[in-house]
């Protein structure tokens, strides 16, 4: 998505080898416009599949979630809890374990079960992929609820990072808006794309 690289061109840069930092329009600082755009970029992407509802995880993937559910007609959209403890609530939530990249630690998500009905055809979206494990994870709560991952929406894909192959290799349509395949000096270098 053109107007998305120009933004990661922009405002975001790089800190270290591995971190992206795009807080201006995505992460901390939300740009409505932009965000609206990237919803109904998904809506193009997906929508010649069955989508029932939105799927992430908090914080930063409830924005982009938001706009796809409005690009898709106003869809129910359901955002996964994030603890560093398990669930007490035993047999009323889905829960998965995931291991944040950027935290460096291992958290459960979790959703309360009569939010996530049997049989429906979930979207999941989130801002950033890197190792795939918020992606799996989500997909996991899925499989639980005996529902069906529609496909997987994602507004930056860390190129260099191992988890959008995973994704594809366990047959996941993965859709990703922007791909940064590296960062040089604190400069995220961007994919090519025919739209540039
Ligand atoms: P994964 O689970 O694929 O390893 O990482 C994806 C999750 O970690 C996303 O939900 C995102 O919030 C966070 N994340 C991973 N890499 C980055 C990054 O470079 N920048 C930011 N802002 N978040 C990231």
């Amino acid at each position: 998505m053109k107007e998305l690289r120009e933004a990661i061109r922009k405002q975001g840069f790089g800190i270290g080898e591995d971190i992206v930092k795009v807080d201006m329009f995505l992460n901390h600082r939300l740009d409505i416009a932009l965000l609206t755009n990237i919803g109904k970029a998904f809506h193009e992407a997906f929508g010649d599949t069955q989508v029932d509802m939105i799927l992430t995880v908090e914080a930063s993937g409830i924005a982009a979630a938001i706009t796809t559910a409005q690009a898709f007609g106003n869809l129910p959209v359901i955002f996964a809890k994030k603890s560093h403890t398990t669930s007490t609530l035993g047999g009323d939530v889905y829960e998965a374990k995931v291991y944040s990249f950027t935290h460096h630690d291992e958290n459960f998500i979790r959703i309360a079960k009569n939010y996530l009905p049997k049989d429906a055809h979930v979207l999941i979206i989130d801002d950033f992929l890197a190792n795939g494990e918020a992606a799996e994870g989500l997909a996991e709560i899925v499989r639980q609820a005996g529902s069906h991952v529609a496909g997987i929406g994602i507004c930056i894909e860390k190129g260099f990072q191992p988890g959008g192959q995973r994704l594809r290799n366990e047959g996941y349509r993965v859709v990703s808006l922007a791909t940064v395949t590296g960062i040089e000096n604190g400069k995220l270098q961007l994919a090519e794309s025919a739209e540039d």
